[in-house]
């Protein structure tokens, strides 16, 4: 089980159990909120938690449209 450990003051500690369902990022494309699978980010080897952007189904649908469209 991993989960995220962040002190809010000096007597106060927050301690989050990381799921499946409540990792989120923000959508690259139009600043929507992306829920994250991390075993799936990170089962092709080479999973960046900085350098990856993850776009929302509605933004990369709209752009895969735009791109038919410019064809
Ligand atoms: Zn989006």
């Amino acid at each position: 089980m991993f989960y995220v450990k962040e002190r809010i003051s000096d007597t106060a500690q927050l301690t989050v159990e990381l799921h499946d369902d409540n990792v989120f990022c923000r959508c690259p494309g139009c600043g929507c909120e992306v829920c994250i699978d991390l075993a799936e980010l990170f089962s092709d080897g080479d999973g960046d938690l900085y350098g990856t952007a993850i776009y929302c189904a509605g933004y990369s649908k709209a752009r895969l449209e735009v791109g038919h469209g410019q064809v």
